[in-house]
């Protein structure tokens, strides 16, 4: 971009403000080196899941707060697992565990409230191997991160010539790793419309068609999320029971496994 045209990309600028004359939308920008507006005639605003030009356009956001709480970490991985990913189905709750490269592991521990503040790659070392008996070593861990779990799903993703992307359109649980992936192939499926703008064509139905597309994309990646999550939640030990006996036999057929395997990587 920058060899076609070096002032196409503009950093440190923060945009503060949209307006839209029906024909054009400019944005108000802060940042020493810029003017102060830019005009187009289409404005992506990919801005996260606190989106200010969302706000701006008056778009309504359908929230969700969810039960969930995870702490995850990355560790060298002694396991002997080798390439496979592990789902252990525990009474306190899912611990799930995905190779990496370089001969490293990542684990991720349902939690029933948020993490202690402070908790380090000790106490995750620790809950790992009360629930699973493997313990990672906590001198190799090079990824902490503690999160609780929400989704939000803009109510529209166009609002007169602007369009949301990524996580200011639709934020997603991070379990089963969807979000920004939901928003790579949005920003795949915009390109058109960026193009037909570009050459001053009228892009509304095109504009509704992506609207359609994307939002019925983040439902299902929100819903197979949700049953992800659900999956992982802790059951009393007889339902527990009766829960993993019944995943494990589904799990002994070929075509279920490859399902369920699937499913969980929301593939
Ligand atoms: C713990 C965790 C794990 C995750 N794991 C995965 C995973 O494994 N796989 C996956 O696909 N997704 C994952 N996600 C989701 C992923 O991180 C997000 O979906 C993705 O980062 C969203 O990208 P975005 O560009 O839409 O928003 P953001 O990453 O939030 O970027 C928005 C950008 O806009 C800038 N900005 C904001 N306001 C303004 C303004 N007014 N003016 C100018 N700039 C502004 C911000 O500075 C920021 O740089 C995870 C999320 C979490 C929390």
């Amino acid at each position: 971009m920058l060899a076609l045209d070096p002032g196409a990309l503009i950093r440190g600028a923060r945009v503060k403000g949209v307006t839209d004359d029906g024909g054009k939308v400019t944005v108000a920008v802060e940042g020493a080196t810029h003017p102060g507006s830019a005009t187009g005639g289409l404005l992506v605003a990919a801005d996260g899941a606190r989106s200010q030009l969302r706000s701006a356009l008056g778009v309504p956001v359908a929230r969700k707060v969810y039960p969930d709480h995870y702490m995850m970490g990355d560790f060298d991985d002694g396991t002997g697992y080798g390439d496979k990913a592990v789902l252990f189905l525990e009474p306190d709750g899912i611990v799930e565990s995905f190779p990496l490269p370089g001969g490293v592991r990542r684990w991720v521990v349902r939690l029933g409230s948020p993490a202690a503040p402070g908790a380090g790659a000790d106490h995750l070392a620790e809950l790992v191997r009360r629930r699973t008996g493997v313990t990672p070593d906590p001198d190799t861990n090079s990824m902490l991160s503690a999160f609780s779990v929400r989704s939000g799903l803009a109510r529209r993703s166009v609002a007169g010539r602007s369009v949301l992307l990524g996580d200011a359109a639709h934020e997603i649980s991070p379990i089963g790793g969807q979000g920004m992936n939901l928003g790579w192939l949005g920003a795949r499926e915009l390109v058109p419309l960026v193009c037909a703008a570009m050459a001053g064509k009228t892009t509304g139905s095109m504009l509704r068609e992506f609207e359609k597309s994307r939002r019925r994309a983040a439902v299902l990646a929100r819903r197979q999320a949700e049953i992800n999550m659900m999956l992982g939640r802790p059951l009393p030990r007889p339902l527990l029971r009766v829960r993993t006996a019944a995943m494990g036999a589904a799990a002994a057929a070929p075509a279920v496994n490859l399902w369920a395997a699937r499913r969980f990587t929301m593939q």
